[in-house]
């Protein structure tokens, strides 16, 4: 079955196709450099994160593109560059506050196990390419200058509107810029004139300026990717004006459709029913989420939802993911301890093939990543009802059940550092343990329970799990 994907442009399900067979070229809007990144960014980052490795899995190549912005994205509401309110904020120069930010987001992002992107490039960087291409679609008749500022001619491009859907009326309420010289209200900025002593700021043929923020992402995705790519991707929030700008920019300087082939947009990541986000205020960052919970936790909160669907934040989705988590490591670490003493026979029992296939069926169904997570826990619980179902146990099945979960896990970015948690000092503190299961079983028959369940408690504490079963009590490791 061939991968299919939910597109918002057109919106429905297309089978996924890319230019080239086999190799994927996608471009993901970075984030914008201004403060520590939140949870949202991570919401997004991850999502992506799972969709490009399951890719891998599957065999394709991943040319990832994800950049970093760090001029030209204003604040709505002021019309501020969220660059320069920050430099203020911090007392830094405007690049001191990006080189802050920006290494602290990439470490956010290493500790969070997100795949490292083949480039990062930095809108700042790239000041000339934009001109460039500024120059080029003013030539084209697509744009035009007034005072310092160049504006993109929304009238030259009847497709406005395909990614979003947008109505004229209601393009005009969204838009920035209010100068009245505009030849359409809807016409937005590719560059804007910038008044004396203002800080982030270029020489250009039109005058000291700055670019505008949608003009970046499809220079930088252009240069690096070519005309055409197959998968741009962001949250929600940018499909308009952002995604739907730079359409227009591109289609109409390259004259080729579609600039993306697929374009993907994750829900956004709530707090009590809100969005998370730096204006709000609601927003709790990567560093101290990861005090808190570990990246696996996080991960497999986030995937726990589609991710085209809104996910909320809060402590009881956090325990829960942590429980499932914690029922993936005590099987795996449980089906590695008894590998020792398995017999060298058997089969690999046909749930696991029927497992992995269900699991791919899910992915690629539009990355259904809760379906797939589905799979992983029904293989878990039967890879337990095996291991209590004998007490001699095949190795072969016993390694194909804990490569099945590893393979599957992995493939969307899940325990990526899992190590089987065993016993410190293997020969002689399994003796010692097994003389204190004994008289801990002893103690049971005499009914002191008291006892019995200390040492119990005690155990537990050094990560050494005693589970009473019909079959006498089983021990489980945890770190
Ligand atoms: P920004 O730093 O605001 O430029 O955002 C960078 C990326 O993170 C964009 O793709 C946003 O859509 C995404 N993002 C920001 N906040 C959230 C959120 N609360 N939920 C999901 N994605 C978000
Ligand atoms: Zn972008």
């Amino acid at each position: 079955m061939p991968i299919r994907v939910f597109n918002t442009l057109g919106r429905r399900y297309e089978p996924f196709e890319p230019i080239q067979p086999g190799l994927v070229k996608m471009y993901v809007c970075g984030p914008t450099v201004q403060d520590v990144a939140h949870l949202g960014h991570a919401r997004t980052y991850i999502a992506f994160d799972a969709i490009i490795r399951f890719l891998e899995y599957r065999g394709y190549r991943v040319f990832y593109v994800r950049n970093i912005t760090d001029v030209g994205h204003l604040r709505e509401e002021t019309g501020e560059d969220r660059i320069i309110e920050g430099a203020g904020r911090e007392k830094l120069q405007p690049m001191e506050l990006v080189d802050k930010y920006m290494f602290a987001f990439f470490k956010d992002m290493e500790a969070l196990g997100i795949r490292r992107p083949n480039i990062q490039p930095r809108a700042s960087m790239h000041i000339l390419d934009m001109i460039e291409f500024i120059k080029g679609l003013i030539e084209k008749g697509h744009a035009y200058v007034v005072d310092g500022n160049v504006y993109f001619d929304v009238s030259t491009f009847p497709d406005y509107g395909k990614l979003s859907g947008v109505k004229y009326e209601e393009l005009i309420k969204h838009r920035i810029e209010p100068d009245p010289r505009k030849r359409n209200p809807a016409d937005f900025a590719l560059w804007k004139k910038a008044e004396k002593g203002y800080l982030l700021k270029w020489n250009s043929p039109w005058g000291e300026g700055f670019p505008g923020w949608h003009i970046e992402c499809c220079v930088m995705a252009i240069k690096y990717l070519g005309e055409q790519i197959d998968i741009h991707g962001g949250g929600q929030d940018l499909i308009l004006p952002h995604h739907e700008n730079e359409i227009a920019q591109a289609e109409a300087y390259t004259g080729k459709k579609p600039f993306a082939r697929y374009w993907l947009h994750t829900g956004y990541l709530t707090i009590n029913g809100e969005k998370m986000s730096k204006s709000l205020g609601n927003f709790i960052s990567i560093r101290d989420a990861l005090k808190k919970y570990e990246a696996d936790v996080l991960r497999l909160f986030i995937l726990s939802a589609h991710y085209r669907s809104q996910i909320d934040y809060n402590e009881q989705s956090l325990s829960q993911a942590e429980e499932n988590l914690r029922r993936i490591r005590d099987t795996l670490n449980q089906l590695y301890e008894l590998v020792d003493e398995a017999e060298e026979r058997g089969e690999v029992p046909g749930e696991i093939g029927e497992a992995r296939k269900a699991f791919i069926r899910a992915m690629e169904d539009d990355f259904n990543t809760p379906g797939a997570l589905a799979e992983i826990y029904r293989l878990t619980r039967s890879a337990n009802s095996y291991i209590q179902s004998s007490s001699k146990h095949s190795k072969t099945a016993l390694k194909a059940y804990y490569g099945a979960i590893l393979e599957l896990s992995q493939s969307i970015g899940l325990l990526q550092n899992y190590k089987p948690a065993k016993m410190k000092y293997p020969a002689d503190a399994a003796k010692v343990l097994n003389i204190l299961l004994e008289i801990r079983e002893e103690l049971r028959k005499r009914r002191l329970y008291e006892l019995s369940d200390s040492i119990r408690d005690k155990l537990s504490e050094i990560g050494i799990i005693i589970e009473d079963t019909n079959k006498g009590p089983r021990v489980k490791f945890r770190k």
